[in-house]
């Protein structure tokens, strides 16, 4: 079931779940955990489990009269050096259409990043070639990010090897894509803004509807830990020390605007609210079962 935020529907499209180690969580290089680095001691998971959920999912919203799809996954069938992102056969487009959205009916794509686990569903395979998985939508892409990632400028990694070919470039041949410099306008109550860190372009979505908040932050946050322990990344930042600056910035604001976080990896269930507590700051789950 969609949750309103205001006059506007998020819903969320779950491709899968990998189990991702807890000691991979750690402070970013020069700087020391302020508290518990252990995700189980902040209360949000079982002490003593090694590894966590790790959600790929994305979010659907409908605002404005628009169809606005977030950080399309992975994709089938991509040959990715990461096994969980291997060879996928996961039914994500299944799972859209049961949400009432066919790919027809997609207005707007925007990737907070152009990582493969973001972009993914960007394509299709169509015999040799990747086309347009969303015939009718644009395709919002961050001149920082696209930039970081188009190999003529020989700024490419293992991890993301060929993503920028299969799920990009296709959709700028298509005539789709359009290279936006945030902050941007979407439609009355969606804005796109910058967030760097995790990568050189990274950014979110903001949404603002009859007085209520939301934000779409991508991997700004890949786990509830990082609300209280900020300082706290996974491995794979472009710039771990800024995306904790920006982690940090964006918790004052979520806590200040009483606004809704909706991260791209949290696991059930999946988003909440972000409150001060002292010095610090708590993430509130929804409700669990809030969304599937
Ligand atoms: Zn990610």
């Amino acid at each position: 079931m969609p949750v309103a935020v205001g006059s506007a529907q998020v819903e969320r499209i779950e491709e899968q779940h990998i189990p991702v180690a807890f000691s991979l969580l750690a402070p970013a290089p020069g700087l020391v955990a302020d508290g518990p680095a252990d995700p189980a001691a902040a209360g949000h998971h079982p002490a003593g489990e090694a590894t966590f959920q790790f959600s790929n999912h994305s979010w659907l919203i409908r605002a404005d009269g628009l169809t606005v799809l977030v950080d399309p996954c992975n994709g089938n069938g991509r040959q990715r050096r990461v096994p969980f992102f291997n060879d996928l056969n996961l039914p994500w487009l299944d799972r859209l259409k049961a949400a009432g959205a066919a790919p027809e009916d997609v207005d707007v794509v925007f990737c907070t990043h152009l990582h493969s686990d973001h972009c993914g569903w960007n394509t299709v395979r169509a015999g040799e070639r990747w086309v347009p998985t969303f015939p009718q939508a644009r395709y919002l892409f961050a001149e920082a990010e696209y930039r970081r990632w188009d190999p003529a400028d020989q700024h490419a990694n293992q991890y993301n090897e060929s993503v920028f070919d299969e799920c990009v470039r296709p959709v700028v041949a298509a005539g789709q894509a359009r290279i936006i410099t945030p902050p941007f306008t979407v439609s009355d109550s969606l804005t796109i803004e910058t967030a760097p860190g995790h990568t050189a372009g990274h950014s979110l979505l903001r949404l603002e509807s009859r007085g209520e908040r939301a934000y779409f932050t991508g991997d700004a946050f890949h786990h509830p830990v990082q609300v209280e322990r900020p300082e706290l990344c996974l491995p794979g930042c472009d710039d771990p020390v800024q995306a904790v600056a920006t982690r940090q910035a964006l918790l004052s604001r979520l806590d200040r605007e009483r606004a809704y976080l909706f991260p791209a990896h949290f696991a059930a269930p999946h988003y909440g609210r972000v409150q001060r507590q002292d010095a610090d700051f708590t993430f509130v789950p929804a409700a669990p079962g809030a969304l599937a």
